[in-house]
């Protein structure tokens, strides 16, 4: 029995993984932080090793060692890294670290040496977003203390990498650009003596659709789950994500109803209401208040009223409704339901931040 709740289909995971290692000579990293998108970081781990992935992608350290914790031994890079974490156990634990700045470089080389093991790193070179990543400027500099470092077994270079800016909008010529610098950052790398095994810059949208960005491993977490990143294209990827609830109740009121805090809704005649069990502490944004799709007896339709911590309501009109009819907020769209797309335009935001709310609320996660 079940209330509200969120299904994983594990297959399409697969299926996906599968789809973009195909378009690729180069391996895939499958990034799996902020819990999967969402979709749960182990079994989307798991699901996206099954589909030929050879190495894992997360932020934390946390959430590398919880993937070791499960029993997962595949190649893991974690690559936001705050001073003073206990990079010793990442380290034993065979976990890749990227490393952005001299700080970060000497914090690993002391983290291997309490480790009693080399340190396998990934150096960042900031291309153009200016987020991660050791600028222009830096680099040489930080190439040579990791260079030195290498040389006297401290650390190994595995890779060298960056990230994109645009590369969800093709064509845009900012990709062109840091697509240059990266080259340029990869010639320093060579001339300071480093050949990493791993040269890796392409996300979702660079993995789908710029080859020449793939170099050895690219690193797709969007696509894994379905989504696409290029508004208006599918690539053929399916969502695995499927968010649902039972309305718990439903009756009759009187036109000129005020429905929800704040009435920012009002019935214009008699109609029957749903109440739906799912609210801001399950991942139903509050912006969601009056514009909300879902899908609810083969209808589409929008939520009435404000979102509120745990419910929100439907106004049905004359359509008949229960308690215990089912009502879809968003899947792969093939039953008429809206797609997490649908719900990112409809309250301002992007596919992603979607389905890792959802994902990550209190709303129990099934797995197809
Ligand atoms: N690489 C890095 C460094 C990231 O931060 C992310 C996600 O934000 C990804 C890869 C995956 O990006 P996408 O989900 O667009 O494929």
């Amino acid at each position: 029995m079940w209330q509200a709740e969120v299904r994983v289909d594990l297959d399409a995971i697969r299926e996906n993984v599968s789809r973009i290692r195909s378009g690729t000579t180069a391996e895939v990293m499958a990034v799996v932080k902020g819990d999967g998108y969402g979709h749960g970081m182990v079994p989307a781990a798991r699901a996206s090793l099954d589909g030929g992935a050879s190495w894992l992608g997360v932020c934390t350290l946390d959430e590398a060692l919880t993937l070791r914790r499960a029993g997962i031994t595949a190649p893991v890079l974690a690559w936001l890294l705050a001073p003073g974490l206990p990079l010793d156990e990442g380290i034993a634990a065979g976990v890749d670290l990227a490393a952005a700045s001299l700080p970060q470089l000497d914090e690993m080389i002391q983290a291997s040496r309490r480790a009693e093991r080399p340190a396998q790193l990934h150096l960042k070179i900031d291309t153009g977003l200016s987020r991660g990543g050791a600028t222009v400027a830096d680099w040489p500099a930080l190439l040579e203390a990791a260079a030195k470092a290498q040389s006297d077994g401290l650390i190994e270079v595995v890779g060298v990498w960056s990230h994109f800016v645009y590369a969800d909008m093709p064509g845009h010529p900012t990709t062109d650009r840091q697509l240059a610098v990266f080259h340029e950052g990869l010639s320093m790398a060579e001339e300071a003596g480093l050949r990493p095994r791993y040269r890796h810059l392409a996300n979702s949208a660079a993995a789908l659709t710029r080859p020449d960005t793939h170099f050895d491993l690219v690193r797709p977490g969007l696509a894994v789950y379905g989504l696409s990143p290029v508004a208006g294209e599918t690539f053929g990827l399916r969502p695995a994500m499927t968010a649902r609830a039972k309305v718990v109740l439903s009756k009759r009121v009187p036109s000129g109803s005020g429905v929800s805090y704040g009435h920012t809704y009002t019935t214009e005649r008699e109609s029957n209401l749903a109440v739906v069990p799912l609210g801001y502490a399950d991942g139903v944004p509050r912006h969601a208040s009056n514009c909300g799709p879902v899908h609810l007896g083969g209808v589409r339709r929008t939520i009435s009223g404000r979102v509120c911590m745990d419910q929100f309501v439907l106004d049905c009109g004359d359509d008949p409704v229960e308690a215990g009819d089912v009502v879809t907020l968003f899947g792969s769209g093939a039953d008429g339901e809206p797609t997490a797309d649908d719900w990112a335009e409809a309250v301002g935001t992007i596919n992603y931040e979607i389905v890792t709310r959802f994902g990550s609320s209190r709303v129990p996660r099934v797995y197809d």
